[in-house]
């Protein structure tokens, strides 16, 4: 990435800032191991089954604390269907309950966050958060994370395309070729960023389906691993002694 005149970070949280994914994976895995034993489903039939529902559950739910647990017990139906047995109300439930968890437990702590965020604010740079989900849970993540006093502002959407990051940009009264997405979302936090001019840094975790997809061929991309990353890719690694807001 060239560096030039970045004045705004735009941050992810679910998955950039702090990790979700495994408590999916576990919840996915117990489902699986619950369904093996109840119904006997194969585990690796009872994933895919449910991930196919729920990525078609968002144009039902979005990203609200509904759609998981509904494509857990709607999964559990379809997959006792394809096997010849009854629904069991006791089972259904507690499917559903495995499913609800994922939003009752702390999200996994990213090792670097506080010391990239801490590193980026002592350079000048201005740090937003645009998180997208259920907004009880995004504003709970952001507490427990103990992170929000790095950010000016903290956006929570229930959708993250062009329009919000233009909302971002005017409200923050910054050019897009001053700001800069950072996320492991392409879909969410990277096309749409790079779509109205700004700038992107891809931190290429784990992600889910619906993220999955092909990032803008662009030299305002910058694609890194880890957060750390993210400083040297930024020219800020060397540079954190002797620069302002001109990196
Ligand atoms: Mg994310």
């Amino acid at each position: 990435m060239g560096v030039g005149l970045l004045r705004l970070l735009v941050f992810d949280g679910d998955d950039t800032l702090w990790k979700t994914m495994p408590l999916y994976a576990m919840a996915k895995a117990e489902f699986a191991r619950v369904l093996a034993r109840g119904i006997g489903v194969p585990p690796e039939k009872a994933i895919e089954t449910l991930e196919e529902l729920d990525l078609k559950n968002v144009s039902r739910f979005g990203f609200s604390r509904r759609r998981f647990p509904t494509s857990m017990t709607e999964a559990y139906v379809a997959l006792a269907a394809d096997m010849g047995r009854r629904v069991d109300p006791t089972l259904r439930k507690r499917v559903r309950s495995i499913g609800a968890r994922v939003f009752e437990r702390r999200p996994f702590r990213v090792s670097d966050a506080e010391r990239v965020l801490r590193k980026l604010r002592s350079v000048g740079l201005r740090l937003v958060l645009c998180s997208k989900g259920d907004a009880q849970i995004q504003r709970a993540r952001i507490k427990e994370s103990g992170l929000s006093h790095f950010f000016s502002k903290i956006y929570v959407v229930s959708e993250k395309a062009d329009n919000e990051f233009r909302k971002v940009l005017r409200e923050q009264r910054v050019r897009p070729e001053e700001a800069c997405s950072v996320g492991n979302g392409v879909r969410s936090d990277i096309n749409p960023a790079l779509r109205v001019g700004m700038k992107a840094i891809w931190v290429r975790n784990n992600t889910w389906v619906f993220e999955k997809d092909v990032p803008i061929r662009t030299r305002r991309l910058t694609v890194v691993r880890n957060l750390r990353e993210m400083l040297h890719s930024l020219g800020l690694a060397q540079r954190l002694r002797n620069c302002g807001r001109r990196l």
